[in-house]
C-alpha cells in the first residue's frame, strides 16, 4: 500500500466517472493539475438508452457513448482513472487521504462526483424495460417521448402526485398506482388530480410485468396496460463520503453547495446529482465546470508558493 504521509499524489481526486466526474476532469486535466478519477461504473447517464436533450445532439445520444466519449476526452489531457470503490475520505493537514479497495492516495482537493441511484420499482426485466423506454425515471429527460401516450406512475409518497401532475403536461393519459397505503392523498390533492384527469387506482399495485413492449400493472381486481411507466420511488444520493467528512446535507441528502460548488467542508467540492440541483447532464456538467474553476483557483499557481 503506498504511504499516505508526504506530498499530494494528485492535486485533484474525483469520486465518481459520470458526467460530472468526468467534466471535472476535462477541466482539471486542462488546467494543468494532476487529476485521479476513481469510478465505481455505475453512472446513471450510462444506463439512458437513447437522450434527447443533450445539447449538441439533435438525433439523440446513447448515454454509454457520451460517458466513453466524455472519458476518452479527459485521457487525452492526462487524467488518470481507477476502477474501484472509494470507501472513505478523511481530512489531512491541507488536503485529503483516500481510500479505495486496497489503495490509498494524497489528495490536495476533492469532487465528489458519486451521483445518485434510482430506487427500482417491483418488477422483474427491468434492463429490458428500461432499454424498450417501456420503464422511465425522468419526466423532465424524456416527458417529451411520452406525448399522448398511456402513462402510468408508481408512487409510495406525495411525490408521485406531483410527478403525475407536472406529466399530465406532456399527455392526458395519466394514471397513479401505489406500492401501498403509505400515499394516502388529502382532500386537496385529490381534487387537483380530478380537476387534471388523472386517475389514481385505490388498491395498491399486485404485480407489474412487461409484455410486447407495454407494462401492464395488475391492482385489486383489474389491470392497467400502459405505454410507459414512470418511477415515481425516489433517488438514493450518494453523499456517505461526504457526510462523513462533515459536509451539510438537505433534507433529501443532497450536499449543500454554494456558487462555487463549495460543500462546507474546506477543499471539497460536489457536482452532479449528489450535489442539490436540477438531475440532469447538462447541469451535472455546468456544476462540475464551476467546481473545477474553483478548485483550479484554490490550488493556486507555483509563483505564489
Ligand atoms: C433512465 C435514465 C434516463 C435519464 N435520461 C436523461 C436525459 O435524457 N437527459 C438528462 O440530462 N439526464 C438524464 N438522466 C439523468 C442523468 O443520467 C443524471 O443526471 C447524470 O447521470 C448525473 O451525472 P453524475 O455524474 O452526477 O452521476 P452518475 O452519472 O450517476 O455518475 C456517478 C458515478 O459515481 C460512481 N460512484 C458513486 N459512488 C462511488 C464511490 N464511492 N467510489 C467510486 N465511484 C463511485 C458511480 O459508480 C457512477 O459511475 C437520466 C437518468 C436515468 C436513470
Amino acid at each position: 500500500m503506498p504511504a499516505a504521509g508526504g506530498s499530494a499524489n494528485c492535486d485533484a481526486l474525483i469520486v465518481g466517472g459520470g458526467p460530472a466526474g468526468l467534466t471535472g476532469a476535462i477541466y482539471l486535466a486542462r488546467f494543468r493539475r494532476r487529476v485521479l478519477v476513481i469510478d465505481e461504473g455505475t453512472s446513471r447517464a450510462a444506463s439512458i438508452p437513447r437522450s434527447h436533450n443533450v445539447p449538441g445532439y439533435p438525433e439523440g445520444v446513447v448515454g454509454g457513448e457520451l460517458v466513453a466519449a466524455m472519458r476518452s476526452q479527459a485521457v487525452r489531457y492526462g487524467a488518470r482513472f481507477a476502477a474501484g470503490c472509494v470507501q472513505t475520505i478523511e481530512a489531512d493537514n491541507d488536503g485529503f487521504i483516500v481510500r479505495y479497495g486496497p489503495e490509498q492516495t494524497r489528495a490536495r482537493t476533492v469532487l465528489l462526483a458519486s451521483g445518485a441511484s434510482d430506487v427500482t420499482p417491483p418488477m422483474p426485466h427491468l434492463s429490458e424495460a428500461l432499454r424498450s423506454g417501456a420503464l422511465r425515471y425522468c419526466p423532465v429527460c424524456d416527458g417529451f417521448e411520452v406525448i399522448d401516450q398511456r402513462v402510468g406512475v408508481v408512487a409510495d409518497s406525495a411525490a408521485g402526485i406531483e410527478e403525475a401532475l407536472y406529466l399530465r403536461h406532456f399527455t392526458p393519459y395519466v394514471t397513479i398506482f401505489r406500492t401501498g397505503p403509505a400515499l394516502a392523498p388529502g382532500a386537496a390533492d385529490r381534487r387537483r388530480l380530478a380537476r387534471s384527469g388523472v386517475v389514481l387506482v385505490e388498491a395498491p399495485i399486485e404485480s407489474i410485468r412487461l409484455w410486447q413492449g407495454h407494462v401492464t400493472v395488475r391492482h385489486g381486481a383489474g389491470e392497467t396496460e400502459c405505454d410507459a411507466l414512470y418511477s415515481a420511488l425516489g433517488l438514493h444520493v450518494h453523499s456517505e463520503l461526504g457526510v462523513a467528512l462533515g459536509a451539510k446535507v438537505d433534507g433529501k441528502g443532497y450536499l449543500v453547495i454554494d456558487r462555487h460548488q463549495r460543500t462546507t467542508v474546506q477543499g471539497l467540492y460536489a457536482a452532479g446529482d449528489v450535489a442539490r440541483g436540477l438531475n440532469q447532464i447538462s447541469v451535472a456538467a455546468g456544476g462540475a465546470a464551476i467546481a473545477a474553476a474553483a478548485m483550479h483557483l484554490r490550488l493556486g499557481t507555483p509563483i505564489e508558493g
